[in-house]
């Protein structure tokens, strides 16, 4: 695509945007409840998010660089990058957040049958089915290939027993993406990737609450699940190759490519004005607090501006790769840094639980900084990251 079509997009995109995005839609993201999921049971939180919804699936901009047959726009690479520049210009939220989009959806796309892609890539980008990722269990979280949930074939399905632990929002997920034994005797090829419904006979889910006062995760059982061939993706033996090539997605977007960026988009500077005393030419007065916050905001657009390019590369070569890794221990590090700097910048006012006064539109400040202790845990610790690092992208071991 020439520079002046590419222009042409831009200005498209922009008109478009102008006369679809609500107002509403263009603010931060304060609560739960201003993200939507999608899902069988899922509601509008008001007529705005519920307009703005509406108008991307019906452009495919849900999952724009998804072919248009999958519910996408069918946008190139450089359109793509157009449209996310244009809806960060206007702080536009994300219209639909989702497992599907980040995680199972990439996998799909590459190891789905044609019909597995009709069917669920589809009702991804409609928002019909919520999605959640059964990995994790009791024992098997960064050995995640020991995992025991068991899968017994029965032929033309698999009777599945087990249990899964810190499984994101599955007591409100409609299906799950599960990694399950099918070989006991087989280390990394006795692993199957399936799907199944959460409203299976034998599904339950327990949640577990945490110090920030949320539930987003559960213990999940399986009993006697019973779960058709048909829902198998890939080889049966195939799910360990399957299950790291969708980590890789959801690492780059841990990263900063998804939410975090969109939350991470206002200048720290701007909000320690508001907190601080400025001097005669406007500036922050506190010189060290500015220091650090200049010194946080040189290293955060360098790894913005890294993390861009590593992305770029990737797709050229036909994909995520363990760059992924990289761009995850960096990302959640600097995350990490940000709220501890959040929390500097306003003082006691910092401490605040709930309420817009202590919000800056952002997680408050005391229950982004506990939560984001968690971002260098899941999608695979910093050490993990670390060790796939050493293996893989500076070659220092054998690796599987
Ligand atoms: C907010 C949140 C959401 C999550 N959502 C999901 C989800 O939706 N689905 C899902 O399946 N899982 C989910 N997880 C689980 C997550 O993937 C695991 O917590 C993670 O993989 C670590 O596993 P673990 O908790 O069992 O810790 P462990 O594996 O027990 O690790 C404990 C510590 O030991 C270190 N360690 C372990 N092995 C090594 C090693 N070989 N070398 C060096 N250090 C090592 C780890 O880095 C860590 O610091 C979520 C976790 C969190 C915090």
């Amino acid at each position: 695509m020439s520079d002046s079509d590419l222009q042409a997009f831009r200005a498209e995109t922009r008109a478009w945007l102008e006369a679809n995005c609500p107002p509403e839609m263009r603010q931060p993201v304060k609560d739960e409840d201003d993200i939507y999921w999608g899902g069988r049971n899922a509601t509008f939180k008001n007529d705005a998010q519920k307009a703005w919804f509406d108008a991307c699936v019906e452009k495919g901009y849900t999952v724009p660089a998804w072919p248009k047959e999958y519910g996408g726009a069918g946008l190139t690479p450089a359109q793509a990058k157009v449209l996310r520049e244009e809806m960060a210009a206007i702080k536009a939220r994300p219209p639909l957040s989702s497992f599907g989009i980040w995680m199972l959806g990439p996998a799909l796309l590459h190891f789905g049958t044609e019909g597995q892609k009709q069917r669920f890539l589809n009702e991804i980008a409609r928002g019909e089915i919520r999605w959640c990722q059964g990995y994790s269990e009791p024992g098997s979280g960064s050995d995640l290939v020991s995992l025991q949930t068991y899968g017994e074939d029965k032929g033309d399905h698999w009777v599945v027993n087990g249990q899964k632990v810190w499984t994101s929002y599955a007591d409100k997920a409609d299906w799950i993406f599960c990694l399950v034994r099918t070989d006991k005797d087989n280390k990394y090829q006795g692993i199957t990737f399936m799907l199944y419904d959460m409203a299976s006979e034998g599904v339950a889910t327990k949640p577990i609450l945490l110090i920030s006062g949320n539930s987003p995760f559960c213990e999940t059982f399986f009993s006697d699940v019973k779960v058709p061939k048909e829902n198998l993706v890939g080889e049966e033996g195939q799910g360990w190759t399957i299950g790291k090539r969708l980590l890789q997605h959801e690492r780059t977007n841990i990263s900063g490519g998804g939410r975090l960026a969109s939350m991470m988009g206002r200048s720290l500077g701007e909000i320690a004005k508001r907190y601080g005393k400025t001097d005669a030419d406007g500036e922050l007065a506190d010189k060290v607090l500015r220091d650090k916050i200049a010194d946080f905001e040189i290293r955060w657009n360098s790894f913005l501006l890294t993390a861009r390019r590593a992305v770029e590369e990737s797709k050229a070569q036909g994909g995520v790769s363990e760059i992924s890794s990289v761009l995850k221990k960096l990302g959640t590090k600097l995350s990490q840094e940000r709220s501890e700097l959040l929390i500097e910048i306003r003082g006691l006012q910092g401490l605040g639980w709930e309420g817009d006064e202590f919000t800056d539109g952002e997680l408050e400040a005391v229950r982004g900084w506990l939560f984001g202790k968690a971002t260098t845990i899941y999608g695979g610790s910093t050490e993990i990251q670390n060790n796939i690092i050493a293996k893989r992208v500076l070659g220092m071991l054998d690796h599987q």
